[in-house]
């Protein structure tokens, strides 16, 4: 194959300059074995941001290859207006895993075509147009995921807002109100209240929220924040939806899905990412109910359910059950965040470690009562952390937020590894 200057030449002039790479002098991968990705000089790296939360059970996992080259050769390609094994396969298995009521999914290949879905149901379900997002979320780069999408930096100028009404994520750290929970009494989840009241007509088609925000930095709401913002949600007419793309599968370690951390039950959930771990597959889950809007309409997704992505994705959701992968990242992910809570203690850089399991997020700031965000340092941090062979994220609503969140396979020496480079880079 080309060189690595080649493909940087070969990059520049064909490919949309709107595809961003990390890294000053950015990386080339050409290999991949679980946790490991190799360079094209053989230099290995631990891959602390598992592609960008994608290969939730590791590179090139073996059971998954055996079983997709096996469909590969057997049948590559239909559309679901064929019957085949596969998609009804993994959309029992997947419904095994959700919480009940929850049992039709459709799928798609990504998580912004997903919450599209999630979105055009609830609008159909209900009859009403209003939607409700979390400030500083991030649901994906179609038209109405770039409007529920609650960040300048990540919105386009001409792309319209679509009835798409934001409120607060919870983000404590950095709360609007200057205020400690819980003495709080939780006012940025009562807010959804006013946006409601003073934005729309007092029905409105549903709320989306990431449990546990991604993109936007690892911003984990306190217990009850979902609890209000649900209930409130549901008085207006609105449906409840968890974007699970990043947060599903085990990663938060003590729950299949990142909203059971917070007790609630959505009406619906949208994956993508970590469920086909690393190939294009999403898909949207919802009640019997909801998802008769959909039917008897022209609504097609050329490659949504085809047999590669429903094989490899009933393959991922194996190995996580059938290797302890969730045990593991609650394990590994416990040892993690406490080794990066004491390296806190010792580095004044670190102004908050946050998450869950294998889903964490160091928050880097220059001044810990000022909290001004340390986005330069962020970036420093992982180039130098990719120089000692560490690939690690980055997030937040000043790109000052690494982001951890390796394959759900490693181990505390990947752990221990990461903290002593971490450690030795802040230095
Ligand atoms: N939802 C969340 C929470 C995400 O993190 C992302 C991707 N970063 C998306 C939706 C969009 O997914 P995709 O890029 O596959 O369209």
């Amino acid at each position: 194959g080309p060189t690595r200057d080649e493909v940087i030449a070969l990059r520049h002039q064909y490919v949309s300059p709107g595809v961003l790479t990390y890294y000053q002098d950015p990386l080339m991968i050409v290999e991949g074995n679980m946790q490991y990705l190799w360079d094209e000089k053989g230099k290995r790296y631990l891959d602390g941001f598992a592609g960008i939360v994608t290969v939730s059970v590791g590179h090139c996992h073996p059971t998954i290859i055996e079983k997709v080259q096996a469909q590969t050769g057997r049948l590559q390609h239909t559309t679901t207006i064929y019957l085949h094994p596969a998609i009804a396969q993994f959309a029992e298995k997947l419904a095994s895993k959700m919480p009940e009521g929850l049992t039709r999914s459709y799928f798609t290949n990504s998580g912004s075509e997903a919450n599209e879905v999630a979105i055009l149901s609830a609008r159909e379900y209900t009859g009403n147009e209003p939607v409700i997002a979390l400030r500083n979320g991030y649901h994906g780069g179609t038209s109405i995921p770039m409007g529920l999408t609650a960040h300048g930096n990540w919105k386009f100028k001409s792309n319209p807002q679509l009835n798409v009404l934001h409120t607060n994520p919870g983000y404590c750290y950095r709360c609007p109100y200057d205020l400690e929970y819980p003495s709080c009494d939780l006012k940025c989840a009562y807010d959804v209240k006013n946006v409601i009241q003073y934005q729309s007509p007092g029905e409105i088609a549903c709320f989306i929220g990431e449990p546990i925000q991604g993109v936007g930095g690892t911003v984990t709401p306190p217990k009850d924040f979902f609890k209000v913002v649900y209930e409130i949600v549901r008085q207006h007419g609105g449906l409840c939806f968890a974007d699970e793309v990043q947060g599903g599968f085990g990663r938060t370690g003590h729950h299949y899905w990142s909203h059971q951390n917070y007790d609630v039950v959505p009406d619906g959930i949208s994956m993508a990412k970590g469920i086909g771990n690393g190939i294009p597959l999403g898909g949207f889950t919802t009640s019997e109910p909801i998802s008769e809007v959909m039917k008897n309409r022209i609504h097609f997704n050329t490659f949504g359910g085809n047999p590669i992505s429903m094989t490899q994705g009933l393959a991922t959701l194996e190995v996580i059950d059938e290797q302890n992968i969730q045990q593991n990242a609650l394990e590994v992910g416990s040892h993690l965040k406490n080794r990066l809570l004491e390296l806190q203690e010792k580095q004044p850089l670190i102004g908050e470690v946050r998450g869950l399991g294998l889903m964490l997020g160091v928050e880097l700031v220059r001044d810990r009562k000022t909290k001004e965000p340390a986005n330069t340092e962020a970036a420093a941090v992982m180039e130098e952390c990719k120089n000692r062979g560490l690939i690690v994220g980055k997030g937040g609503l000043f790109g000052n937020t690494l982001r951890i969140k390796p394959p759900m396979c490693i181990t505390k020496e990947d752990a221990d590894f990461m903290v002593e480079c971490l450690d030795e880079v802040l230095n």
